[in-house]
């Protein structure tokens, strides 16, 4: 059975990137059937931030993308935070089997030492970041130190961490579903710290030991994840799991607009758009915008995400959720990184706006209304308005941004419009035509037939006089047809605002 995870650090909130890998998750789950699990890693808590997972939790819901297993749902696997593991010594244990066979270490060396040993390396020409066995056997570690010695230190508390030893000069490889074959010579691999002295594990072990006991099939995330994979492999060998061990599918990176290089909070703010699902609100007072906030549908968002790496090699856009868990497959994620187009963003959104029955938008835009001071509309009217107004709006605000004039009369003329288009005679046509619409049926057929028949017999301009009353009745120069403004707004209402047109 096909089991995946989604395993966040409460680090921070989730960017895109993060909501992409957890929907990519969802999606290979339920279409093989499988099981989609949300674990919190939680075991680095010198980079813990409060309120970080809630957010993930907040933020995964208003997207739809829920897991039936794990933080919040539980499972018979759990507990799902490591933190939680941790206190029932899950990972200890298979940290001493990797001691006890000789495939891990001790270390004491400080901070300090270990900032010598990178100069060293640096001099030496070597990667500064290694640890590694040319260096290994000048460390104070178990491997140079006698038993008793090791013992000794540990009894006097003296910190210290287990490193894997990683063997030299070996091939790791594996094969990613997305990027094909990846082999790594192990020379080239560090000595990585697997848990500490304070009792937690690191990500590598906790991520290894967890997805192994999880019984996880396919490890889904982030391209940056990828130089750990080789080391993760290798984990499962030495732990005498290589059986049982996942499929590996690197996610590519999600780039800038301009392509150059990874999309951050920085573009965002640069840009005007967010990078975040939902609002988020920092420890120390920092509040960064969210799509959710931005008036985007979540089916809209999930949309624009699924093609951020994915497409399902036909022409079609528009998928919902359903029809994506159907189309989507791993095989057809791309390995180069996904330009985030912000406004393709708003072109889903758009598109789903559209689709939606006026009663949903009416729905949705009513709550809006009533924080603007509009209460007290009936839902037929609202249903009306978003039916007239949803080809010319991006989110359900607009609607009324741009069509204020539903709601209340206008309190000003468009100062540009009444420059180039109010003319000398305009007063005179508004009060013509307030006696023939007072005459009319008041529905937008008869309004325009009554209109037309006017101009035509004054041989008066279509344009000028059409402007004349929508000044008056809009305040605007533009919008949906005049007639069905009038219709929705109703007789009296529209009379009135002639009226004051030429007051
Ligand atoms: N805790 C890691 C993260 O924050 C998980 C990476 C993985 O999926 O292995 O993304």
């Amino acid at each position: 059975k096909v089991r995946v995870r989604f395993a966040p650090s409460p680090t921070g909130p989730l960017h895109i990137g993060g909501v992409r890998t957890a929907l990519y998750n969802y999606l290979f789950a339920k279409k093989h059937g499988g099981d989609f699990l949300l674990r919190i890693e939680d075991t680095d808590q010198t980079r813990y931030v409060k309120g970080a997972e809630d957010y993930i939790l907040e933020a995964l819901k208003w997207c739809g993308i829920t897991p039936n297993e794990g933080v919040g749902v539980g499972g018979e696997y759990g507990p799902y935070h490591q933190s939680e593991r941790n206190k029932d010594g899950v990972y200890k244990k298979y940290v001493d089997q990797l001691l006890a066979a000789g495939n891990a270490y001790y270390a004491f060396d400080t901070a300090e030492e270990l900032d010598q040993m990178r100069e060293r390396l640096k001099t030496a020409g070597g990667s500064s970041q290694q640890y590694d066995a040319t260096s290994r056997m000048t460390m104070k570690n178990s491997l140079t130190l006698t038993k008793e010695d090791v013992d000794a230190k540990i009894a006097a508390g003296e910190p210290f961490v287990v490193r894997v030893k990683i063997p030299k000069g070996e091939e790791v490889k594996f094969k990613d579903v997305i990027r094909g074959w990846v082999s790594v010579d192990t020379t080239h691999l560090d000595d990585k710290v697997l848990y500490k002295s304070d009792g937690m594990p690191t990500y590598h072990m906790a991520n290894v030991v967890d997805d192994y006991l999880m019984k996880i099939t396919h490890v889904i995330r982030g391209e940056e994840w990828l130089p750990s994979a080789p080391l993760h492999v290798l984990l499962y060998k030495l732990l005498g799991w290589e059986d049982v061990m996942p499929q590996f599918a690197h996610l590519p990176l999600i780039l800038k607009p301009n392509g150059n290089g990874k999309l951050s909070k920085r573009d965002g703010d640069a840009g005007g758009f967010p990078v975040f699902p939902i609002e988020w609100n920092s420890p120390e007072g920092e509040i960064s915008s969210g799509y959710r906030e931005s008036g985007y549908f979540p089916e809209a968002h999930i949309n624009m995400l699924a093609f951020l790496g994915w497409n399902p090699g036909t022409e079609q856009e528009i998928f919902s959720i359903e029809e994506l868990l159907q189309a989507f497959s791993l095989e057809k994620v791309g390995k180069s990184g996904a330009k985030f187009d912000p406004d393709k963003t708003k072109w889903f959104n758009e598109q789903y706006l559209r689709a939606k029955s006026n009663e949903e938008l009416s729905a949705i835009l009513t709550p809006i209304l009533g924080k603007h001071g509009y209460s007290n509309l009936s839902s037929e009217f609202v249903s009306k308005v978003c039916g007239l107004m949803k080809e010319r709006a991006v989110f359900t605000t607009d609607i009324l941004e741009n069509g204020k004039y539903f709601f209340e009369a206008p309190q000003e003329y468009d100062a540009q419009t009444v420059k180039k288009k109010w003319k000398e005679n305009s007063p005179e046509i508004v009060a013509d035509l307030i006696t023939v619409f007072s005459n009319t049926e008041f529905k937008a057929e008869p309004l325009e037939h009554a209109f037309k028949q006017y101009v035509e017999e004054k041989e008066l301009g279509f344009g000028i006089a059409m402007i004349a009353i929508r000044l008056s009745i809009t305040g605007v120069g533009g919008g949906p047809s005049l007639f069905d403004i009038m219709e929705v707004i109703g007789k009296e209402e529209s009379i009135n605002r002639l009226k004051a047109g030429i007051e």
